[in-house]
């Protein structure tokens, strides 16, 4: 453990870090008046800050922390690696046994016919790759004008420049004068927020239909492929109605058009099958996977590439000039190998899906009543709270993004990670979630909204 933790005061951590750390999504400003929340250390599902308080980890890290925080297995499987082989790479017909055994393993526990995979070290790099393989994939076929991508507005694909163009977040965009061409983006099928008088079942269709649409204003032939999320993840847990997912099927079937699934998060167990792509059908030409994969414990991210899409490569291309320094790394895949055998010599998944996700459904449900909560949906362990002013309409509240705010502040005070997006409140725990964790969670959260409905009549906002 580094020594500033054990000895020096919150305050001057806040300090130093302040002097010297611009941190990735903060505004700097409100963060030097705040002081940043340190965090020192974790075990299971909760954390512990600087002042030595207990904090349940809601989020999973960001997502990513399936197993839970704190296993000595993976430290001492790293550790052993780094002593073997601490770094090697695998550019120009190299490899070494961690990558080897980690491929295998992903092989084997994606579905058919996924049997390839390409290294990176974070799911940003691996939509990156994805982006230059399609088109490439095109090049290679012998259709050079198939080039655009569709994807939805509030994705979140990274925040990389291509990242961040395949993204559909629009403040994102504004910085860095993105996006770059070639990318169109289209409706996202998020009913409570965008789906009018329209049925969810009526409302998935409709949203679905927009990538026909695109499809046809576009041309069949300009197009490389289709990108997104099962379920999206950043863009405030976004569960498609049930016909979303059958119905961009059917239209991608008779169409020359790749469908990438974006598994940074669905990936790896969350929805209580190793693949999200299997929980909805969605049967994907690639599949761009990173956080679960190692659970946090290092980075790593990858494609797994479509047994056809490999085969061409093979065959039809030459080198694919593409790669990173640290795709495959030793270490990291240690650290992969060491996670998956956890997962699976635990039944992780299983626990998901019969226990963790059953429950923390039952949990929201119980949420359902509170006044401020306009839905409480989950799938597999994602959750989202929507917060409104009244029920059963879908109004905003003024000013969306600020009750989300004090309630995740509030949240906090709790002892809970919960993240806001715009007013939603989002849940996403380590995937070893016990049925008295999540019930513990559901009684913070419970008195989390009350105090936060408190304050905001406080406030004059409600
Ligand atoms: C987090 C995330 C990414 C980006 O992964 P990084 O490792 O942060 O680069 C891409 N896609 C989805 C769906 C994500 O949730």
């Amino acid at each position: 453990m580094s020594e500033l933790s054990n000895q020096y005061p919150t305050g001057a951590l806040q300090a130093l870090d302040a002097s010297h750390h611009l941190h990735p999504f903060t505004d700097h400003g409100s963060l030097r008046q705040e002081g940043s929340r340190v965090i020192v250390k974790g075990e299971g599902v909760w954390l512990t800050d600087s002042d030595g308080n207990r904090i349940m980890d809601g989020m999973a890290g960001l997502w990513n922390v399936q197993i839970g925080h704190g296993r000595a297995e993976i430290a001492d499987a790293v550790a052993t690696q780094m002593r073997q082989l601490s770094y090697y790479n695998t550019f120009f017909k190299t490899t070494h046994p961690p990558v080897i055994e980690l491929s295998e393993m992903i092989a084997r526990l994606a579905p058919e016919p996924y049997n390839q995979v390409f290294y990176v070290s974070s799911g940003s790099e691996a939509n990156d790759t994805v982006l230059r393989l399609v088109r490439y994939y095109w090049d290679l076929k012998g259709k050079p004008d198939k080039k655009t991508i569709i994807t939805r507005w509030n994705a979140y694909h990274g925040s990389t420049v291509a990242g961040t163009s395949l993204g559909g977040m629009k403040a994102m965009h504004a910085q860095g004068d993105l996006p770059i061409p070639g990318i169109h983006h289209i409706d996202q099928p998020y009913w409570f927020g965008e789906g009018g008088d329209l049925s969810p079942d009526d409302f998935g269709l409709w949203a679905a239909r927009k990538l026909e649409e695109a499809i046809d204003r576009i041309g069949e032939e300009r197009i490389a492929a289709f990108m997104a999320e099962p379920i999206q993840g950043a863009g405030g847990v976004i569960i498609p109605p049930d016909t979303y997912w059958p119905e961009v099927k059917r239209i991608l079937a008779d169409q020359d058009i790749l469908l990438v699934a974006d598994e940074v998060i669905s990936g790896f167990g969350r929805l209580g099958e190793w693949f999200g792509s299997t929980v909805y059908g969605i049967e994907p030409d690639l599949i761009a996977v990173a956080k679960g994969m190692t659970s946090g414990y290092l980075p790593m991210g990858g494609v797994l590439v479509h047994d056809g899409i490999a085969q061409t490569l093979e065959h039809e291309g030459g080198e694919f000039f593409h790669g990173t320094t640290y795709a495959g790394h030793p270490a990291c895949a240690a650290a992969a190998i060491a996670n998956l055998t956890i997962m699976q010599d635990e039944g992780v998944v299983g626990h998901v899906r019969d226990v963790a996700a059953p429950k923390m459904a039952a949990v929201f449900a119980g949420l359902a009543d509170h006044p401020l909560v306009g839905e409480a949906r989950t799938k597999g362990l994602l959750g989202a709270l929507e917060l409104v002013p009244g029920k059963p309409d879908r109004t905003r509240f003024a000013n969306e993004g600020d009750v989300g705010t004090i309630c995740r502040d509030i949240c906090f005070q709790n002892g809970l990670v919960m993240r806001a997006v715009r007013d939603s409140m989002i849940l996403s725990p380590p995937l070893v979630i016990t049925p008295d964790e999540l019930d513990w969670m559901g009684t913070t959260v419970r008195k989390v909204l009350d105090e936060t409905g408190a304050e905001l009549k406080r406030r004059g906002l409600w």
